[in-house]
């Protein structure tokens, strides 16, 4: 018999980052994954603290980037790999009334420290931007990929990775904690993001999935070194290749890519850049999002040693580190979790 604190169950963003949690306290644990669900693997990984429709403030963005680049900073040490590329965001204005709008909102407090105030002239030709662009600040992509995989492997060597699925029945509820076969814990969490659907301690809460996709393109006239949201996001990878998305589709929910967002992303291309690119790849995953579009974190009603750790939607590597914290923090400190992101505000 294997005895350990916590056994988490997915290690997608949210179990990364719970897991971060538990090794910068010396828990020991378990972790089951079954590669069935694609979320994380497949992410732009772009954070970014300013919703660019409305410029608006992201939900509690100054405490999300405070808890999230420190834990992307300190992997890359340990992991040995290279996860944060800091890269500005060009908002691509449409009128001057947007220009406008900008302005207005760059004086508002929070936002006044993440928009820039002086516009940003076009001077690519392969990009048609007549109003220039505003410059979003603290910004950057995670490779989040590469981070699952690194993360993955050192798990693999401390064989603290069970590589399969988590069968619910399987699970024993006992006093003091949980047993799954010959592993014994004190407390269980659930990060499996859209498979928590299968769950039947967590399927009761409202997801409201959401399948994405991403073309990688190489366009070799482009030559953009920023990120530029303008109908689409375009991500500079290096190489001449760049990640353009994404879809929302909420009836297919599978992680199979389509033709359908292949067409509607190479569309919205044409309307954005005016050089020539291939399609070199297309990925597809689920985003667990959640009808109030906050996570859903917390203790299951009945039984007090299982957890969830789930609903970070479209903002998994801003918001990730800062609920895994949260989450800790109320069940090893006893500090009670922000009622927002709380699950009993659907019991
Ligand atoms: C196309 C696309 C683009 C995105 N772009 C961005 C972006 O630019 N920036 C950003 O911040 N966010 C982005 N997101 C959102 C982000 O990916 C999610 O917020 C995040 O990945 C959710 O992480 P998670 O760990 O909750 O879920 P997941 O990544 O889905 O991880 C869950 C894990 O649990 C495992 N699992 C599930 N059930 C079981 C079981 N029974 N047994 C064993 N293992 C199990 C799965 O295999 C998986 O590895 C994007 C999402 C998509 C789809």
């Amino acid at each position: 018999m294997i005895q350990v604190d916590y056994i988490v169950v997915g290690i997608g963003l949210a179990g990364i980052s719970f897991c971060e949690e538990l090794k910068a306290n010396n828990k020991s644990f378990m972790v089951f994954d079954n590669a069935s669900q694609l979320s994380s693997t497949v992410a732009g990984g772009l954070y970014n603290p300013v919703v660019l429709k409305r410029f608006t403030p992201v939900w509690k963005c100054q405490e999300q980037l405070a808890q999230a680049l420190p834990m992307y900073e300190r992997l890359e040490r340990e992991l040995n790999v290279k996860l944060d590329y800091k890269l500005p965001v060009y908002r691509k204005f449409a009128s001057l009334e947007e220009q406008n709008d900008w302005f207005t909102a760059s004086d508002k407090p929070i936002l006044s420290q993440y928009l820039s105030t002086e516009i940003v002239k076009n001077t690519n030709p392969s990009v048609d931007a007549p109003f220039g662009f505003g410059e979003v600040l603290e910004t950057g992509r995670i490779d989040v990929k590469t981070l699952v995989e690194a993360y993955k492997s050192q798990l693999q060597e401390n064989n603290q990775l069970i590589d399969s699925v988590f069968n619910y029945e399987e699970l024993m509820i006992e006093e003091g904690g949980v047993r799954y076969q010959d592993i014994k814990a004190k407390q269980i969490v659930f990060a499996e993001g859209f498979g928590i659907k299968h769950n039947p301690f967590f399927n009761h809460l409202p997801l409201n999935p959401a399948k994405g996709e991403l073309l990688i393109i190489h366009a070799p006239q482009l030559k953009i070194d920023y990120v530029l949201k303008a109908g689409a996001f375009l991500i500079p990878l290096g190489e001449d290749r760049y990640i353009v998305g994404a879809t929302y589709e909420w009836k297919d929910l599978t992680n199979q890519p389509s033709e359908t967002a292949k067409e509607e992303l190479s569309e919205k291309l044409k309307k954005i850049i005016n050089c020539p690119f291939t399609v070199v790849n297309q990925v597809a995953g689920v985003r667990p999002t959640v009808k109030d579009r906050r996570p859903l974190v917390g203790r299951h009603s009945e039984y007090s040693n299982i957890y969830v750790l789930n609903g970070l939607g479209t903002r998994g590597v801003m918001i990730g580190p800062y609920v895994a914290s949260q989450l800790y923090n109320f069940i090893e400190n006893n500090i009670p979790l922000e009622t927002e992101i709380d699950i009993k505000r659907f019991q």
